[in-house]
């Protein structure tokens, strides 16, 4: 529609498993015509001040997020999106410390197991390539798209979907899971570095029927979620429909995003999704509006 002001509130960058660093993140944003941006890393807020500062000087509304995986059933995947943390959070700082330290145990693993079935990847050759792009110094946290790379850069794969499905996807070969937060604790991370918790592309959570999609969703609720992403790449219209009735059923608030990566999903554009993703300002403003009465409850109570 013309006129109207897009915003994308989920987003990788190269502190997590994107290809853009921070700043080139927020000046694609310009470029795409988005009012607004969240930065939303799994498991890290090292990308926020850098992508802070360049919105800033941009004139382009930043929301500082994270991205924390939780306990949940497999073959389901629960992620939990945080906006409006406070990067500084110590106890933000400890979680993610606590989730790197899981994940540079589980990564030689799986590089070992992928020897074994003949991949020849090298865990040096996995961090070079999460490091491009990166200046020296500055850390990064190392997922299965990292892996996915090297495997093609090596001729073991074709994309970074073989990878998954052959691999590293839950049912894949060489597959090793981390430790995770249970939803609680994620939840309250979040809250606890001042931020606003949602459910993240609920499809993910591969429930069998809408009616426990309901109760997965209900609990999650009573866990203290205060939202529900709608809007996602992965979200067809159904998926769509769905989550906006459950986010009015359980008053969470409806948030969108295109997750987008950069070169791990070539398919997905910023703000766009799979040309299935548009979300209006609004939908951040009413995001923004319950963050700040949620801060001054805090304050009231100090
Ligand atoms: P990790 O953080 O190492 O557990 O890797 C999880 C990330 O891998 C997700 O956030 C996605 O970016 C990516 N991912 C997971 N499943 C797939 C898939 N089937 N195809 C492509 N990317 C995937
Ligand atoms: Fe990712
Ligand atoms: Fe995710
Ligand atoms: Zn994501």
């Amino acid at each position: 529609m013309a006129g109207e002001f897009l915003v994308d509130l989920h987003t990788h960058s190269t502190a997590s498993d994107g290809t853009m660093s921070p700043t080139e993140l927020m000046r694609a944003a310009k470029n795409a015509g988005l009012s607004a941006i969240a930065l939303t890393d799994h498991d890290t807020g090292n990308g926020l001040a850098e992508a802070a500062a360049e919105a800033e000087k941009l004139g382009v509304r930043f929301v500082p997020g994270i991205e924390i995986s939780a306990d949940f059933p497999a073959p389901g995947q629960l992620h939990i999106l945080g906006h409006f943390i406070d990067p500084d959070s110590a106890g933000l700082k400890k979680m993610s410390s606590i989730l790197l330290e899981s994940r540079n145990e589980r990564n030689p693993k799986i590089i070992a197991r992928l020897n074994e079935l003949g991949c020849r990847i090298s865990m040096e050759q996995v961090e070079a390539i999460a490091r491009e792009g990166v200046a020296a110094g500055k850390a990064v946290v190392i997922g299965r798209p990292h892996i996915a790379e090297a495997l093609m850069r090596a001729g073991c794969v074709a994309s970074v979907r073989q990878a998954f499905d052959v691999y590293l996807g839950t049912t894949g070969a060489a597959y090793f899971p981390k430790e995770r937060l249970t939803p609680r604790q994620a939840i309250e991370c979040i809250h606890e570095a001042g931020g606003l918790a949602t459910i993240a592309h609920a499809v993910h959570l591969r429930c069998d029927n809408p009616a426990h999609l309901q109760t997965v969703v209900s609990n999650l609720a009573e866990a203290g979620m205060d939202g529900i992403e709608v809007w996602h790449c992965d979200h067809d219209a159904r998926h769509v429909e769905m989550t906006l009735a459950l986010s009015k059923r359980y008053n969470l608030l409806p948030t969108g995003g295109s997750d987008f990566h950069g070169r791990p999903k070539p398919d997905v554009a910023l703000g766009r999704g799979r040309d299935n993703v548009r979300v209006p300002a609004e939908v951040l403003d009413r995001l923004e509006a319950r963050w700040k009465e949620r801060q001054l409850a805090m304050n009231e109570h100090e």
